[in-house]
C-alpha cells in the first residue's frame, strides 16, 4: 500500500477535528443546525489553513442522507464521497488557471440544474480574485438570483483584489493563520497515533517554519519523518531546513552582547560548517529581536507560545531598547543585501559586525588589578579611589542593567556617550529669559549645557559628537564631524530641538554643517572632552597603582607584576 501524505491522511472529516478557526465554525454549524445557511462565503486567508478543507465539511453536511446538520454521519455514501474527493456535487475550481470568460459561463451554465447525488451544488472556487472582469460578471448574475440548490464557497489569498459588487454579496471570512501552539500540538496529537517519537523542540522549529499554514506543517512533518528514520527530532529538523535552534540564536545574541568580535565569527564559521543557511539564521535573529523587543516594551503580555522566555527576558534586560530596534535595522538589511555579499556567510558576517559597531563597548570585565598573585581587592581598590578623588571632575557613567556589572568590584569604564548628570559647571539656569537663543548659548557653555539635558541615546548621540559653531535668533549652527554625520537624522535633531528648546524656555532650529575646516577649528564636542578625560583618568589611575608603596611591596615580595589592561579609573558616584 502506497504512503499516504499526512496532510491528506488526517485532514479533518468533521467540523470538532478541524483546529482554530473557531469564528467561522461557529458560523458555519449554527447555520447548517438551523438550517439557514447564506448561499455564498468567502473565505480570505494564507495557504494552507483549512479554505478546502471546510467547503468539504460543508458539502458533507449539505448532502449527507441522514439529513443537513453540522455533525454529518460520515457512513453514508455521499459523505464517503465526498471524503474521497469524488463527490459530483461538489464542483473545485482553481480560478488561477480558469480565467477566461467561457470557462466561467460553462461553469454557470451547469449551476441551473439541479444536483446529481444530492441536496446542494457546493461550488468551491479557488483564488477566485484570479477570474477576469468579464468572468466576475458572468458570476455576479448568479449571486444575485442564486438557485436555492447552490452554495458558494469562494477562496482568495487576497480580498482587496474583488470587486465590491462581489464582496457585498458574501459572508466573509479571515481565516486566520494557526499560531505555533496550535500547529505543533496537532502535530504532536498525529505523531501519538503515528506512534512515531518526536522531541517537543522539534515540533515547535516545524510550527514556526510553517507560518501559520497548517498544510505546510504537515508536509514539513512528512520530511523530517522520512529525514530522521522513524524518529523526528530538533537537530535533524534544524539539518532539513538550514535553520537554528533558539539556543544557537541566544549564544550569537549574548555574543554581541558582551561585544565579543571573537566569538561571534567563531559561532559563524559553526554555523557555515553546519550548512546552515544564512538567510534563515537572519530570519530567526530577527524574530529573536522582535521577541525581546516585544518583553522589553509590553512586558506585561502573555508569552505562553514563548517556551523560552526567562531566556529572551535575560537578554533584554542587556541592551537597550533602541540597540535592539537599531540590531533589528542592520539585520532587515542585511537581509536584503545577502544576494549581493560575495558568498552569503561573508554577507552575514558583515551584517553581525555592522551590530558590534554599534553596540557600546563594555571594556574590561575583571576590573581589579590582576596580579599573578593574590592581592587583596579592597586594598587597591582604595588606593585608585583616593587618587581619582582629586580629579578636577567626575563623569558619571549611566551604568546599563547589565547582570555583569553587579560581579565589578570597580564601577565600569567610562562610556562618553551615556553621560547624564549635569556638570559642576554654572548653567543657564540663574541666567534671566531673553528672546534669543544668541546671548544664551555660547561656545563657553555649549558643554555644559548639552551635558545637563536628559536625552535619548541616538540625541545623546549627536549632542555629544557636535561642536558649538555660533548661534543667531533661534538658529544654532553645529558642525559635526564627517564621518558621524549620519547622527544627524532628522529623528535625533528633531529630539535635541526639542529638548534644547525646553531647557532654554524657547524654539530652537538646529543647523547642521560639515565644513570639516569650522568643525576642526571649532570648540571641542562633549565627546571628544570626555574621551580626553577618560585618557587622563586612565593615566592618573595607572600612576596611581604604580605609585603605590604597597603594591610595590607585594610585587618584591611575591614576584608579581602587573597587568597594565586591567587598571581602570574609579568615578565618585562609585566610591
Ligand atoms: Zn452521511
Amino acid at each position: 500500500m502506497s504512503y499516504l501524505v499526512l496532510a491528506r491522511k488526517w485532514r479533518p472529516k468533521t467540523f470538532s477535528e478541524v483546529v482554530g478557526q473557531q469564528h467561522v465554525l461557529r458560523a458555519l454549524i449554527n447555520g447548517l443546525d438551523q438550517n439557514r445557511l447564506h448561499h455564498a462565503f468567502l473565505f480570505s486567508g494564507t495557504r494552507g489553513v483549512g479554505k478546502t478543507t471546510l467547503a468539504r465539511i460543508l458539502a458533507k453536511s449539505l448532502n449527507c442522507e441522514q439529513g443537513v446538520s453540522s455533525t454529518p454521519c460520515g457512513e453514508c455514501q455521499s459523505c464517503q464521497e465526498v471524503d474521497a474527493g469524488r463527490f459530483v456535487d461538489l464542483i473545485e475550481v482553481d480560478a488561477a488557471s480558469r480565467t477566461k470568460v467561457d470557462d466561467t459561463r460553462e461553469l454557470l451554465d451547469n449551476v441551473q440544474y439541479a444536483p446529481s447525488r444530492g441536496r446542494y451544488k457546493v461550488y468551491l472556487i479557488d483564488e477566485v480574485h484570479m477570474l477576469s472582469t468579464s468572468s466576475f460578471n458572468a458570476l455576479l448574475k448568479t449571486l444575485e438570483e442564486p438557485p436555492p440548490h447552490v452554495k458558494f464557497l469562494f477562496a482568495t489569498t487576497d480580498p482587496q483584489k474583488l470587486p465590491v459588487t462581489i464582496l457585498s454579496r458574501c459572508l466573509q471570512f479571515n481565516l486566520r493563520r494557526l499560531d505555533i501552539t496550535q500547529i505543533s500540538e496537532h502535530l504532536a496529537d498525529i505523531l501519538q497515533k503515528e506512534v512515531i517519537e518526536f522531541e517537543q523542540t522539534a515540533l515547535i522549529e516545524i510550527a514556526r517554519a510553517a507560518d501559520g499554514s497548517m498544510r505546510d506543517a504537515l508536509s514539513l512533518l512528512d520530511q523530517a519523518i522520512s529525514f530522521g528514520a522513524g524518529k523526528v527530532s530538533s537537530e535533524q529538523i534544524h539539518q532539513m531546513l538550514g535553520s537554528i535552534s533558539q539556543q544557537q540564536i541566544h549564544t550569537l545574541m549574548k555574543a554581541l552582547i558582551d561585544h565579543d568580535g571573537h566569538d561571534l565569527l567563531q559561532q559563524s564559521h559553526e554555523l557555515s560548517a553546519q550548512g546552515r543557511d544564512f538567510n534563515t539564521v537572519l530570519n530567526e535573529l530577527l524574530a529573536t529581536l522582535q521577541q525581546i523587543a516585544t518583553i522589553q516594551l509590553v512586558p506585561n503580555l502573555e508569552h505562553s507560545d514563548d517556551s523560552d522566555y526567562e531566556q529572551l527576558q535575560s537578554l533584554g534586560q542587556k541592551i537597550s531598547p533602541e540597540i535592539v530596534q537599531l540590531f533589528y535595522q542592520i539585520a532587515l538589511h542585511g537581509k536584503r543585501d545577502l544576494p549581493y555579499a560575495a558568498d552569503p556567510k561573508s554577507g552575514f558576517e558583515m551584517t553581525l559586525l555592522r551590530m558590534l559597531s554599534f553596540q557600546p563597548k563594555v571594556i574590561g570585565t575583571k576590573n581589579h588589578v590582576d596580579l599573578t598573585t593574590t592581592v587583596p581587592p579592597v586594598q587597591t581598590q582604595q588606593k585608585s579611589a583616593q587618587n581619582t578623588s582629586t580629579n578636577p571632575r567626575q563623569v558619571h557613567t549611566e551604568l546599563e542593567q547589565n547582570a555583569a556589572t553587579t560581579e565589578f568590584q570597580q564601577p565600569e569604564p567610562i562610556q562618553p556617550l551615556q553621560v547624564e548628570e549635569p556638570k559642576a559647571v554654572e548653567v543657564t539656569s540663574d541666567v534671566t529669559p531673553v528672546d534669543s537663543a544668541s546671548e544664551i548659548l555660547n561656545a563657553s557653555n555649549w558643554l555644559s549645557t548639552i551635558g545637563s539635558l536628559k536625552l535619548t541615546a541616538f540625541a545623546r548621540q549627536l549632542a555629544d559628537n557636535s561642536a558649538f559653531i555660533k548661534s543667531e535668533g533661534d538658529k544654532v549652527t553645529l558642525a559635526i564631524a564627517p564621518e558621524l554625520a549620519h547622527l544627524a537624522n532628522p529623528k535625533a535633531q528633531e529630539r535635541l530641538e526639542l529638548v534644547l528648546g525646553k531647557h532654554l524656555d524657547q524654539t530652537i532650529k538646529l543647523i547642521f554643517t560639515q565644513n570639516t575646516e569650522q568643525y576642526l577649528t571649532a570648540t571641542a564636542t562633549l565627546a571628544a572632552e570626555q574621551s580626553e578625560q577618560a585618557k587622563q583618568n586612565q593615566q592618573q589611575a595607572a600612576d596611581s597603582i604604580h605609585n603605590d608603596p604597597a603594591i610595590d611591596a607585594l610585587k618584591q615580595t611575591f614576584n608579581a607584576r602587573i597587568i597594565e589592561s586591567s587598571i581602570k579609573p574609579i568615578t565618585e558616584d562609585k566610591k
